[in-house]
């Protein structure tokens, strides 16, 4: 643990060990006192010193923080780039603390900074202002600049709490909490939060047994040739069919299911029943695709590639007929494991989208770097597009730049006539939307393939 006391800069304890590091990876970059061989002995210490504050009457802040993306990172750079971020994050975190505060690392990502202040509050949120600042720079890291920025929960010690170990709870639940409120930089912990908490807590088990249960159902949303009127094939979403609920849209689970590790075995799921189902309407209605998002989470969990491969030989389907839809949002570049993993899926066969173009901070980027064969244009661009020149304009540029790069392009969203037929008249080759199909389930999707709609 980090102590600086007025004595002068004494470390206690420092982060984490650094001796896996190899040279041209953590040696230029990792601080120089490093000791500790006890990933997460910190701790301890910590509450140590958080329960004499405590006994002193001394008022004070606990913060907690991890780093966004850190399991990518470690998957996509792998492990000693990983340990060569926390030390620099650690770093970095030091130079914004004052004498008397402590920082400690409590194992994997996980930072806890204490603070003792006559007004906690005021300084927990300056000191975490000042942290985020500092980690929201990019580092640099054998050669690729990583960006990893940190969220921020922050818990006050009130007289009456006698367990600092909740209050670093607290603290851990609010970091937690400012990630799934729209990624603020930080929030305090309050009461309000503790309950939403707990109710993603339940979401988390129940999904897991949803998974075990095959709660989780493909719908489907009708894919359309613009040019011809004929649907060319579909993309799957997720719906959780609670038993309470009914459809749970996926905006509430994916990314619960993305942060407690469930989302490989979500998606490898949702592949095979889908794949099963295209299998069958090929066999009924001829030459269809299909059209599957996948998390960038999953796309790094060992093994993706193999689990894929073989769904797509159990159920039959043509390699080429399966498209795999990652919203761009990669925080990384030049990510070689998640290159190798890309260019594994297409050697299969497979065909991947870029799902949500233009919404990302690196759409241009994205396209260099990773093997993507079409581009589905973000609904936020097709809506207006009939009404305002500027809309407009865009979406030409975007429908000219796949043109141009040999990528067919798929607009999202076409809610109305006046969209499809600019759409239409620009050229742009597929389409979905409400206009011709809200996403159905199978039974409703069949129908509509027996009906063979023209728009
Ligand atoms: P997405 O892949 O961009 O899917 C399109 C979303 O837009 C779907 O929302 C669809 O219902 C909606 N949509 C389609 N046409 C229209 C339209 O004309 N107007 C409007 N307002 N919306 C339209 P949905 O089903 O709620 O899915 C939301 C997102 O959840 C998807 O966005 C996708 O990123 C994600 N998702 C769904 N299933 C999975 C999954 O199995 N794995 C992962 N990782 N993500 C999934
Ligand atoms: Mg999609
Ligand atoms: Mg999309």
């Amino acid at each position: 643990m980090l102590e600086v006391t007025e004595l002068g800069n004494r470390i206690d304890r420092v982060p984490f060990q650094n001796q896996n590091v190899p040279k041209g990876v953590g040696s230029q970059h990792a601080p120089k006192r490093l000791r500790s061989a006890d990933p997460g002995g910190d701790r301890a210490t910590l509450l140590d010193q958080l329960q004499q504050w405590h006994d002193r009457g001394i008022t004070f802040a606990v913060l907690f923080f991890d780093l966004d993306r850190f399991k990518e990172i470690k998957y996509g750079l792998g492990e000693n780039a990983a340990t060569c971020l926390l030390e620099m994050a650690a770093d970095r975190v030091r130079h914004c603390l004052q004498a008397e505060d402590v920082l400690a690392w409590l194992g994997a990502d996980e930072f806890a900074v204490g603070l003792p202040r006559h007004q906690p509050q005021g300084a927990a949120v300056c000191a975490a202002e000042r942290i985020r600042g500092a980690l929201s720079q990019p580092f640099r890291i054998a050669g690729q600049e990583i960006r990893a920025r940190a969220r921020i929960g922050i818990a006050l010690n009130a007289p009456e709490d006698r367990d600092p170990a909740a209050l670093l709870d607290r603290a851990s639940m609010a970091a937690y909490g400012a990630s799934f409120d729209g990624n603020i930089p930080y929030r305090m912990f309050d009461r309000e939060l503790r309950d939403r908490t707990t109710a993603r807590f339940e979401i988390e088990t129940e999904l897991r047994q949803a998974i075990v249960r095959d709660e989780l159902q493909a719908y489907y949303q009708p894919i359309v040739n613009l040019q011809t009127g004929a649907i060319v094939g579909f993309e799957a979403l997720t719906r959780w069919i609670h038993p309470q609920r009914g459809a749970v849209p996926p905006d509430e689970f994916v990314s619960v299911a993305e942060s407690t590790g469930s989302i490989a075995a979500l998606e490898m799921q949702m592949l095979r029943q889908t794949c099963q189902q295209l299998r069958s309407w090929q066999q009924q209605f001829g030459d269809l695709s299909l059209s599957v998002n996948i998390s960038v989470q999953h796309l790094c969990c060992p093994g993706m590639v193999d689990g894929i491969a073989r769904i797509v030989t159990e159920t039959g389907i043509a390699p080429g007929s399966l498209k795999l839809e990652i919203t761009e949002g990669l925080l990384m570049e030049d990510a070689p494991t998640l290159v190798a993993v890309l260019e594994g899926l297409r050697s299969l066969g497979i065909q991947l989208y870029a799902d949500d173009f233009g919404t990302g901070y690196s759409s241009l980027g994205y396209l260099r770097r990773f093997p993507i064969d079409a581009i589905k244009i973000d609904r936020s661009f097709i809506n207006g597009i009939a009404e305002r020149a500027r809309y407009g304009a865009l979406v030409r540029s975007i429908l000219t730049l796949a043109a141009n790069l040999g990528m067919p392009a798929i607009a999202e969203g076409i809610e109305t006539a006046a969209e499809l037929e600019r759409l239409r008249s620009w050229g742009c080759p597929y389409g979905q939307g409400y206009l011709f199909s809200r996403p159905v389930d199978r039974m409703a999707a069949t129908d509509l393939l027996q009906q063979a709609p023209r728009w």
